[in-house]
């Protein structure tokens, strides 16, 4: 985070064009999601989401972490759904969902997802867990074996104590690691996060942070983020989106700066905890005028 003395909230435009520059050159940039006026109205007749346009670029070097706030219940799974292209969310009823410029058709493996219930197969190794996706690839099981390691130690866990372990051996914090190293071992462009760390303890909920931050930068991928938690979005996001109540839609924008420390030690700081209150105060104020249809 910059050593702003007061918070760097900037409240970005819905949609607007990205350029990069890279060694004094301006680049134009990919964009990596883009919705364009999405809906989705379940066939119960329910209408989760309204209305939502945004989009997210690629720009070289610098892929973002976006965090998506907003009151139960107002579409955040719903966006990330459509996004991966699972049913019953996709299709959208009304709009256009794009990854990488073409519209969204399927599943796919440019896009990976880690749900918060720690979603391994019961029956097979934290090895065997991690190389799965993998093997569905049809990878040799030597490269397979190796690369699982490989991750096993990236994700923080330890293959000679963790290798041939069982989920039901593990920690809530160890099993969300290797759900981690499941999906990022697939080296995806979009990683969707739903409420992933909200069964941790805080301890290991920052240690999950931190990893999230680092790999996700290793990996160059783009992630959206759904959580409850403010803090949390304020620390490992760059940008934040905020909802409103169902039907959702996207009430701000705005850009937050990039975590550079720890998320123990950061989000203990003044600096840190304007930026929540002032990201809060603005949640708060935007739901209520929300609910009174102003
Ligand atoms: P959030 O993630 O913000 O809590 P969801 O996207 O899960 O919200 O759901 C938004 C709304 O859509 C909720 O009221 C939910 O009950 C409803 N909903 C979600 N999935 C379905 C479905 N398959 N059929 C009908 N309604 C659904």
């Amino acid at each position: 985070m910059s050593d702003a003395a007061s918070p760097d909230i900037t409240p970005a435009a819905a949609g607007a064009p990205a350029t990069a520059t890279a060694g004094g050159a301006t680049q134009e940039t990919t964009t990596v999601v883009e919705f364009t006026q999405v809906g989705k109205t379940y066939d119960t007749g329910y209408t989760a989401i309204k209305d939502v346009t945004f989009r997210v670029d690629d720009v070289p070097g610098h892929m973002e972490i976006v965090g998506i706030l907003g009151p139960s219940g107002c579409g955040k799974s719903t966006v990330l759904r459509l996004i991966a292209g699972l049913t019953p969310q996709h299709p959208a009823t009304t709009g256009i969902v794009k990854v990488m410029g073409k519209p969204v058709e399927a599943p796919g493996a440019d896009r990976g997802f880690v749900f918060q219930d720690y979603t391994s197969f019961d029956h097979r190794t934290v090895e065997q867990n991690i190389a799965f996706g993998l093997e569905c690839r049809g990878t040799p099981a030597n490269e397979r074996l190796e690369l699982a390691r490989d991750w096993i130690q990236k994700v923080g866990l330890d293959v000679k104590r963790d290798a041939d372990k069982y989920p039901h051996e593990l920690s809530g914090g160890m099993r969300q690691r290797v759900a981690l190293a499941r999906t990022l071992v697939l080296k995806p462009r979009v990683i969707l996060m739903d409420e992933p760390f909200g069964a941790l303890d805080p301890k290991t909920r920052y240690a999950m942070q931190d990893q999230l931050v680092a790999l996700s930068r290793e990996v160059q991928a783009t992630v959206f983020l759904v959580t409850h938690s403010i803090e949390e979005a304020v620390y490992v996001g760059d940008r934040l989106f905020v909802f409103s109540n169902a039907p959702g839609t996207i009430l701000q924008e705005m850009s937050i700066p990039a975590p550079d420390r720890p998320a123990r030690v950061m989000q203990r700081e003044p600096d840190f905890l304007d930026i929540v209150f002032s990201v809060r105060d603005l949640v708060e104020g935007l739901e209520m005028s929300d609910r009174a249809g102003t």
